[in-house]
């Protein structure tokens, strides 16, 4: 989402965006992210007010990815919302406009002057410098998209019982009746012994 500074009015400005899954999928193979598939459109929602030389944006989106189950492999579908919120500072505005570290150092806590109605944290709200004409929104969705996604292995269920380690099957549909018990490797050298040798006379 791009926005031009002279859109956002008196009462601020609200943008809904489509992120086509085909863009989704690529925010995720550009991060190295190989476990989660996109499985179709996103959307992304923006509020974006003027403070002074600053803008605020309060962000949400909704993404649907899926994921394989760490036990069965079976896909696990997830609808995955997240929000953030940055505060725009004009880089030609800030007399620390040489020094973009030392703008982002120390967010100034604006929470009370906005009022805070939405669960947004305010008080955490980073701070990204901008040319004070235009603002980006690519960047930063893509990386609250990232923070956001489990990085955990998921599972189906709780009682998944995942696959045979010998044969392969899903065992949460049908039990193959395997030996999937480890061989104590001390009885190895017992087992090579053919019992059914005739007994020797
Ligand atoms: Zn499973
Ligand atoms: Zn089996």
């Amino acid at each position: 989402m791009i926005v031009a500074i002279e859109e956002i009015g008196k009462s601020g400005l609200s943008r809904t965006e489509a992120i086509d899954a085909q863009a989704l999928a690529a925010h995720l193979s550009e991060a190295g992210i190989t476990e989660w598939r996109t499985t179709g459109d996103g959307v992304f929602e923006a509020v974006f007010d003027r403070l002074g030389n600053k803008v605020l944006m309060k962000a949400r989106a909704l993404v649907h990815l899926s994921t394989d189950c760490k036990r069965c492999l079976a896909p696990i579908p997830l609808e995955l919302p997240f929000e953030f919120a940055v505060h725009f500072v004009s880089a030609a505005s800030t007399s620390s406009a040489a020094s973009p570290s030392a703008a982002r150092g120390e967010p100034r806590l604006m929470a009370d002057e906005i009022g805070t109605g939405a669960s947004f944290d305010l008080s955490s709200a980073d701070e990204e410098l901008f040319d004070g004409r235009t603002i980006d929104t690519e960047e930063l969705f893509r990386e609250h998209l990232l923070l956001n996604l489990p990085m955990m292995g998921l599972v189906c269920s709780e009682g998944c019982k995942g696959l045979c380690s010998v044969c392969g099957e899903q065992l949460n549909e049908r039990e193959c009746g395997c030996d999937r018990k480890p061989m104590d490797p001390r009885w190895e050298a017992l087992r090579a012994i053919k019992l059914d040798d005739p007994p020797k006379a």
